[in-house]
């Protein structure tokens, strides 16, 4: 939705500072590059813990075989790159 004619600089939600070029009940560019930076290092950490829990499971669990590493390479990936996507979007709408 563009902002109404006439309003040139809208307040950010978080901060409060006049700001031209953002829509009501949005972020300035800082407050908005803040976040950002904080839900990328709250889901580098969920992923990493995520992997690290994955690879001990597939360890004791999986069958030491050829094909068994292949799975289990396969999914300690797909378990760090989906938990980070998925928890760094999460992120961005719920943190404060
Ligand atoms: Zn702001």
């Amino acid at each position: 939705m563009p902002s109404p004619a006439g309003w040139r600089e809208v307040p950010c939600i978080e901060c409060g500072k006049f700001v031209e070029g953002i829509n009501f009940v949005e972020r300035c560019p800082e407050c908005l590059e803040r976040r950002q930076r904080k839900a990328a290092r709250l889901a580098s950490r969920a992923a990493i813990v995520a992997t690290i829990l994955t690879a001990a499971w597939t360890l004791w669990q999986l069958p030491h075989t050829a094909l068994g590493r292949w799975y289990a390479g396969l999914g300690i990936g797909a378990t760090y790159f989906l938990v980070r996507l998925i928890t760094r979007r999460v992120a961005m709408e719920v943190l404060p």
